[in-house]
């Protein structure tokens, strides 16, 4: 039986994920690592990973496990705050991107585990092609498996409005936040 890590950045994205996950892969062991330094502000994070956790006992009781990384917005800032500029979609996603999955593959290498993949994909909003690149490549030099897909995004609407799940409205890091703001702003004006 192979193991599986998830990397997920909140519930309704890990919601069509898992599904798929569950049906392309039957009888492999699944667990979930939410591990989400960018998230800011600290009640954010705790509030997206206590919405996860409630979806996987409520759908799936205790068959998944839920893994929780450490979270440290300060050193995820201080790497990434100097491309701020780069807006989303720009360069400062690719490190971000980077940032999660490399400590998603050290998570999976301490516990053995024989794939790798994100929820990252499923959003219109994250650039496939950087995920898979980076995935690819920290998968080389682990040697742990590494498979994505572009998971169903209109699936996790249906599934989030199903169980009323709480849909966070931007990204995640404080410059998503205000890129958000602004752009509605600008909408109202
Ligand atoms: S917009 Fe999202 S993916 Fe990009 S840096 Fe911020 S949190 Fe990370």
């Amino acid at each position: 039986m192979k193991k599986i890590l998830v990397h997920s950045c909140c519930a309704p994205c890990t919601t069509a994920t898992l599904e798929k996950i569950k049906k392309d892969r039957p009888g492999q062991s699944i667990s979930v690592f939410y591990y989400n330094p960018n998230i800011s502000p600290a009640e954010e994070e705790e509030r997206r990973f206590s919405e996860l956790e409630t979806y996987l006992l409520r759908r799936y009781g205790p068959e998944i496990e839920l893994i929780r990384g450490k979270y440290d917005n300060g050193s995820w800032n201080s790497l990434v705050e100097p491309l701020e500029l780069s807006g989303e979609g720009g360069l400062r996603c690719k490190i971000c991107y980077y940032l999660r999955l490399l400590e998603t593959f050290r998570v999976a290498e301490k516990r053995g585990m024989d794939l790798v993949t994100t929820t990252l994909s499923i959003s219109p909003y994250k650039n496939f092609e950087w995920l898979d690149e980076i995935g690819r490549l920290l998968s080389k030099k682990t040697g742990i498996g590494w498979f994505l897909d572009k998971w169903d995004y209109k699936r996790s609407l249906e599934i989030s409005k199903e169980y009323g799940l709480y849909r966070q409205k931007y990204c995640g890091c404080e410059f998503s936040m205000r890129e958000r703001l602004s752009r509605s702003e600008r909408k109202d004006s």
